[in-house]
């Protein structure tokens, strides 16, 4: 059985003073739940979430990170600089960042294999965006990022990543996957799994969904045999409404 996780990408919003609010108010209000609860805030608020959080039942994530263990990228965040402040997991391949700063495939794949070798464990973002899916081509996009990118792990390496389809035009639009699209995509994804590897490696792998949850919608989309949770953006800032999440998990 895999375990539900719900993850909230809180992107480039809240700054030390509000970081802690909110951190303090979903330690009040997330239910108790069999979920795995992750939260992953802005860079320079990593450390000061970490050490709020120490002990609790919520992980903190990474947002991004580079490849190279350290060296002159200004600008940048390594592996070795996350886990020295209590973060061992990191958020690669969000579709913001294919985007707005160019990352792609081929850098992904550096970037997975630094944060492994760190061991660190990697919440994947990948998804199609609108025009591909209006063409069909939406499983090709999947496939071939998801190849890319990942599939020249070894079986155990699988171990340490977690999955999460975001359709790009379903992230902050209001527009979600139905539950029907996100259960064709994961079952999809799963097949993939099964046909580059083997049938029980994807049967364990954990696929979130991202893209317009809401407290509304979020227990249908869970429900889904697949679906193993989600990446939440806009709603994991409001302690109600990822609290809420959560409980549908
Ligand atoms: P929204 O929930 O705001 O659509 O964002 C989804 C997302 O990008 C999570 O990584």
């Amino acid at each position: 059985m895999r375990k539900k996780i719900v993850a909230g990408n809180w992107k480039m919003n809240k700054n030390s003073e509000e970081t802690a609010h909110l951190i303090a108010q979903l330690r009040t209000e997330i239910p108790q739940s069999d979920a795995e609860v992750i939260i992953a805030p802005t860079f320079v608020n990593l450390a000061e979430a970490a050490t709020q959080l120490k002990g609790s039942f919520i992980e903190v994530a990474a947002q991004n990170m580079h490849f190279a263990e350290n060296g002159a990228y200004t600008g940048e965040i390594s592996a070795d600089m996350l886990k020295s402040v209590g973060v061992r997991t990191v958020i690669l391949g969000h579709s913001e960042r294919r985007a707005y700063f160019g990352e792609d495939d081929a850098l992904l794949a550096k970037k997975v294999d630094a944060a492994l070798k760190a061991g660190m464990r990697i919440i994947f973002c990948f998804g199609e965006e609108l025009d591909e899916r209006k063409k069909g081509e939406h499983f090709k996009v999947v496939e071939r990022q998801l190849k890319n990118a990942l599939f020249h792990l070894d079986g155990p390496s699988w171990e340490h990543i977690v999955l999460a389809y975001e359709p790009v035009w379903a992230i902050g639009t209001g527009e979600t996957a139905s539950p029907e699209q996100a259960q064709e995509m994961h079952a999809f994804i799963r097949k993939t799994l099964s046909d580059g590897y083997n049938k029980q490696l994807a049967e364990e792998v954990p696929i979130l969904y991202g893209g317009s949850v809401k407290p509304g919608n979020a227990g249908e989309i869970f429900s889904k045999a697949d679906v193993d949770g989600g990446l939440i953006g806009g709603a994991s800032l409001v302690a109600a409404d990822f609290a809420a999440i959560v409980a549908a998990a």
